[in-house]
């Protein structure tokens, strides 16, 4: 069996793996590197033309982004994912079939488990006849309110783990400690605070945080984010029950046209693409404060914000740190490992035989 890295190892983004086995072949992810001159997997088209499957981890670009490109350069295979997955993602440009109703047998045995990134997300154990592989996907074992299964005693020869955050020393709890105290002083002044989040994953995690401390803050958010949490406050299987009936109870308002002068925005947008989120940041960056929780591109309007003093950075965890991902070869029977996600990480090998 061969598994090439087609993108995502010794970097941030374009994750896809591509798996060689003697009945099939598929791959695992198949997402862009945003802000890239080049930002798809590296895949040639006579790859991509046998491949069967695409399993996908989760909803996020870095994972999905490059279905489109994959089925223009000759793909005819099904796009498997949980049914929230393929729900978050809408439209696709290949026939989709869900986790649940994966059939067994044809050399491919699946196993899958939530993985506590975003509602939807998982990891993947393959039992192929020539081997067994693991996928972390983006793994967070102590997620605030998505269920996890966590992975143990797991035999693989090859597992592919998220270390998306590296050498970073703070365990969850500590990054969320400091995450609160960098939004203390604009709650306690009575300032808003936007937060620039993807449509689905850490935006409910920190209204969650936020919300229980500060709990007569407005809270406000754009379409996109309000309808997500109406699906988990109803969503048993991805949502932990403190958390739905939390989600149950809180009222988040409208964005309102103009900023809001105090409270806790959320604006489905995370580089600021949109001229009108991007124009509503500065604007609040004037009042309150602009807080990014993710990588900021080169060349976003997000990282000229950072660059001009206006907006600043605050680590919500929703991935594994290199201690992490040490942990989970701990707890497994793992011949080999490979951390992704990271440019800490370096990738020596582009094709892995097993
Ligand atoms: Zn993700
Ligand atoms: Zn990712």
């Amino acid at each position: 069996m061969r598994v090439t890295i087609a993108g995502g190892v010794g970097e941030h983004g374009r994750n896809c793996f591509l798996v060689e086995s003697r009945e099939l072949s598929f791959l695992v992810d198949c997402g862009v590197m945003a802000g890239a001159a080049m930002p798809w997997p590296r895949l040639t088209d006579d790859q991509i033309r046998p491949l069967r499957y695409v399993f996908l981890t989760h909803s996020h670009a870095d994972h999905a982004g490059a279905l489109g490109w994959l089925a223009e350069h000759g793909f005819s295979g099904q796009i498997v994912a949980s049914g929230a997955t393929l729900l978050q993602l809408g439209e696709l440009p290949a026939p989709a079939l869900t986790l649940e109703d994966f059939p067994s047998g044809n050399g491919i045995a699946l196993y899958w488990g939530r993985a506590g990134h975003c509602a939807g997300s998982v990891w993947y154990s393959f039992a192929l006849t020539d081997g067994l592989l693991f996928f972390s996907g983006d793994y967070m074992e102590e997620s605030l309110i998505y269920n996890v299964d966590p992975v143990r005693d797991t035999v693989a020869d090859l597992a592919v783990i998220d270390s998306a955050y590296g050498p970073e020393a703070r365990t969850p709890i500590a990054m969320r400690r400091e995450f609160v105290e960098a939004v203390r002083p604009f709650a306690e002044a009575g300032q808003p605070v936007l937060f620039p989040v993807p449509r689905y994953g850490r935006g409910p995690e920190i209204l969650y945080l936020l919300a229980r401390r500060w709990p007569a803050a407005p809270l406000y958010g754009d379409e996109a984010f309000r309808r997500q949490l109406d699906a988990l406050a109803a969503d048993p299987c991805w949502v932990q029950p403190a958390a739905r009936s939390f989600l149950r109870s809180v009222t988040v308002q409208p964005l309102p046209d103009a900023p809001p002068r105090e409270g806790f925005a959320f604006v489905s947008d995370p580089r600021l693409e949109a001229p009108e989120t991007e124009a509503l940041a500065r604007q609040v960056a004037g009042q309150g404060g602009v807080l990014l929780t993710g990588a900021a591109e080169e060349g976003s309007p997000a990282a000229a914000l950072l660059r001009e003093g206006l907006a600043r950075f605050a680590r919500i965890p929703v991935h594994g740190t290199s201690r992490e991902y040490l942990f989970l070869r701990r707890h497994n029977r793992f011949g080999r490992s490979l951390p992704y996600h990271s440019e800490a990480w370096p990738c020596r090998d582009r094709t892995i035989l097993l």
